[in-house]
């Protein structure tokens, strides 16, 4: 997946490469003290209504800024987190900042501003998902920020919920009870059952990326716009908001558009990107 981002430049050209130069025995050993160090930061990616083109939220991506590698993304490094355990206290402290920094934009947010409050999306890997502390923490990050639990949507990715039974998804219920949006990630990639999703506590699918690439054409491949219609007239049926990845030119998002899709994110609006500008582009959209 990482392979085809091609320019985003906090992306190594060949991450597989890379990462066999590196040495995965290398990265794993500095995982925990990276993260003692403080060497891990967050970029955020907006999110756009495809109506009106305004600024709806971003996603939060993590990096690490590594002493001698440079900027790695997280494809270099959540797997190794993941296997080793370490993505517990690692997405807990991406959870933590990211509502820190989304709270902080709440309270810049001008009274009586057009412009609602940004929601904040953060990932959630399998590993997480089974931790029993998962609910517990979430819980205890937003009190301790006064965020709003509508503001923050946790996305988790559709093969991480194949198959999933009651134990698996009660904490995902529990977080959907207190107001927490649910976000269905790559959507389309993990051959679900679709009648499944009537199951899931989930208010959001994201549209996998091989859909947006899809539309790179005008007019689209017909089976292609179909299947997209297909899934957004099932979505909106079950009241499930749908976002697009990897929206990389206005002839995809404008296809998408037309499609029925309501919010999208790619680099055609923006790239990932430090919180601060950010917060120009929403408050751009006021004017
Ligand atoms: P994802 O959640 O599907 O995130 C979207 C990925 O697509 C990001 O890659 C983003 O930079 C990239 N992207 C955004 N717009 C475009 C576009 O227009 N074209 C293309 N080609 N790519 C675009 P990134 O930042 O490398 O993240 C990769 C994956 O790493 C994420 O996929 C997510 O699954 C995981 N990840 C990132 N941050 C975290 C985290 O804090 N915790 C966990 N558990 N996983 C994370
Ligand atoms: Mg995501
Ligand atoms: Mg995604
Ligand atoms: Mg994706």
């Amino acid at each position: 997946r990482a392979k085809s981002a091609g320019g985003n430049r906090f992306e190594l050209a060949d991450p597989e490469a890379d990462a066999r130069a590196i040495t995965r025995h290398g990265l794993t050993t500095a995982l925990p003290a990276a993260l003692e160090r403080g060497e891990f930061f967050i970029e955020y990616q907006p999110l756009v209504h495809l109506g009106d083109g305004r600024v709806h939220g971003a996603e939060a991506l993590v990096r690490w800024l590594h002493p001698q590698h440079g900027v790695l993304g997280p494809d270099h490094f959540i797997p190794l987190a993941e296997h080793t355990g370490l993505i517990v206290p690692l997405g807990r402290w991406v959870l933590q900042e990211a509502v820190r920094q989304a709270r902080f934009w709440h309270e810049q947010a001008e009274p009586g501003c057009s412009v609602p409050p940004l929601r904040i999306n953060v990932n959630l890997s399998p590993t997480q998902l089974h931790h029993p502390g998962l609910v517990a923490d979430t819980v205890d990050v937003l009190e301790r920020s006064g965020l709003p639990p509508g503001a923050l949507c946790l996305e988790v990715t559709e093969s991480a919920l194949i198959g999933a039974d009651e134990d698996l998804l009660k904490p995902l219920r529990q977080l959907a009870e207190m107001g927490v949006d649910i976000a269905l990630d790559d959507f389309g990639t993990g051959y679900s059952n679709l009648a499944n999703l009537r199951r899931l506590p989930v208010r959001v699918l994201k549209l996998d990326r091989s859909f947006t690439r899809g539309m790179q054409q005008h007019p689209a491949d017909p089976v292609d716009r179909k299947i997209v219609e297909g899934i957004v007239s099932l979505a909106h049926s079950l009241e499930l908001a749908v976002t697009v990845e990897g929206v990389e030119t206005g002839v995809q998002a404008e296809q998408l558009r037309e499609l029925g899709c309501d919010t999208a994110q790619g680099w055609y609006y923006a790239r990932p990107g430090p919180p601060d500008r950010l917060h120009t582009l929403s408050l751009a959209d006021a004017v």
